[in-house]
């Protein structure tokens, strides 16, 4: 148990003893208009960019010009196979074996394209699971999957709802909610982390309660990959997908990630949407073969990818590897720890942190709700160079990033933050 201080001397100290210090640098640090680094807690939602992304990319860029077409066989990192570099890297992230993951895509892209396979109504079981709060695009899309197969959205729609007055969802509702209309649930699909609370959901728990009333699970881990540690081989789930300009720093818009379980991984019979990238390796080129899927998540890739993207995904992973994510997530812990620290000895009652206390339960980030729903809040804290975001109705997020932020970051913020509550 780590004993805190609230003071710059003690913040200053415990990042000179901290062992990931040299790696803020390794970073572009966005600044204000008078060159004064802004304290950026905003990594949930856009990642920094590492400063060799721009070398990953330029190679690219480089080796187009001067090959052309050949690049895909010449190229310094030929791009033919270029996916093929970024999964090792990826399924230690995410806590799965190579064969379960893969990078293609854009997140929802990647969930319809899991619901495709994985999403088999039945008269008699067809409805779809998800937490009440739930990020926007994820409802969206199981909602356009359930009329896609003919059934009323709101009617096929399950709701997994906090208490009234609570913030975070109790899995003893969830196994009520099962135990209710479980032989009606075809998938359960939950935010492993959802983006709102910030509430690390037990994976491993929810997969097995759902298996046990036979319904599908699938995990939405945009806030969780790079954040916290998912396991998602051991969580027995039999999908996941993820994005990575969040934690995963690779710029804005980039290509997704997606798990399927090993236990999926030969199914040849399982419903797909398929595509040349889906082929066979060796065969992908005579274009006139009989289809031949490709074992494991690979499987489900479409296209050839965007080299440009991949390059990017791959500094950021280069990065990952070389520190790990068991040693992120021991500073994690230690900062966001400190961050709920000073955020409580503020004494405020204006705010309040959502996020679970339990340093298991959450990652990085902190939520903190605003009472009466003040906006004003956030963009003083905007105005003052802290950067971070404002969810409606009422929650400012903040996720101090182990990989970039200093434990000087937080304390910074709580100072500020402390001034402008006094105005
Ligand atoms: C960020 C995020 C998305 C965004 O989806 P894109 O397809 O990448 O635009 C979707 N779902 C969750 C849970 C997210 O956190």
């Amino acid at each position: 148990m780590t004993t805190y201080k609230n003071t710059l001397e003690f913040a200053k100290r415990l990042d000179s003893e901290d062992e990931l210090n040299s790696y803020r640098k390794k970073f572009h640090i966005p600044k204000d208009n008078k060159g004064n680094e802004l304290i950026y807690l905003t990594g949930n939602s856009l990642g920094l960019q590492p400063k060799s992304t721009k070398e990953y990319i330029n190679q690219e860029l480089e080796d187009w010009a001067n090959l052309g077409v050949e690049g895909h066989i010449e190229a310094k990192n030929p791009w033919l196979p270029y996916h093929e570099y970024l999964t090792e890297n990826m399924a230690k992230i995410v806590g799965a074996k190579p064969l379960e993951v893969v990078v293609m895509n854009t997140l929802t892209t990647n969930l319809h394209l899991m619901m495709v396979s994985f999403y088999k109504p039945t008269k008699l079981r067809y409805k779809i699971l998800i937490e009440a709060d739930a990020f926007p695009s994820d409802k969206y899309a199981v909602e356009s999957q359930l009329r896609h197969h003919g059934y009323d959205d709101k009617e096929g729609l399950v709701l997994w709802k906090a208490r009234e007055g609570e913030e975070l969802a109790k899995y003893e509702d969830l196994e009520q909610i099962l135990e209710e209309q479980g032989d009606e649930i075809a998938l359960i699909m939950i935010g492993g982390v959802n983006y709102y609370t910030g509430q690390f959901f037990d994976l491993k728990r929810i997969t097995e309660i759902g298996h046990k009333n036979g319904c599908v699970v699938g995990f939405d881990c945009a806030h969780g990959a790079g954040n916290v540690e998912l396991n998602l081989h051991d969580s027995g789930a039999d999908f996941a997908v993820w994005c990575t300009y969040k934690y995963l720093n690779s710029g804005p818009g980039s290509l997704g990630g997606c798990f399927v379980h090993e236990r999926h991984a030969y199914d040849k019979d399982l419903n797909r949407f398929t595509g040349w990238w889906s082929h066979n390796k060796k065969t992908r080129f005579n274009m006139r073969h009989e289809f031949d899927v490709l074992p494991g998540a690979e499987g489900w890739q479409l296209s050839n990818p965007p080299i440009l993207s991949m390059a990017a995904i791959k500094a950021s992973l280069d990065m990952f590897n070389e520190v790990g994510i068991i040693k992120l997530n021991k500073k994690s812990k230690k900062l966001t720890g400190y961050f709920e620290f000073l955020l409580k000895e503020l004494g405020e009652e204006t705010i309040r942190i959502i996020t679970p206390s339990n340093p298991d339960e959450r990652g990085c980030q902190l939520s903190i709700q605003v009472l009466n729903a003040d906006k004003k809040l956030h963009d003083r804290l905007t105005e003052e160079g802290i950067i971070s975001d404002w969810r409606e109705p009422d929650v400012i997020r903040c996720a101090p990033v182990p990989m970039y932020n200093s434990f000087e970051d937080v304390f910074k913020m709580v100072k500020r933050l402390k001034q402008i509550l006094n105005e």
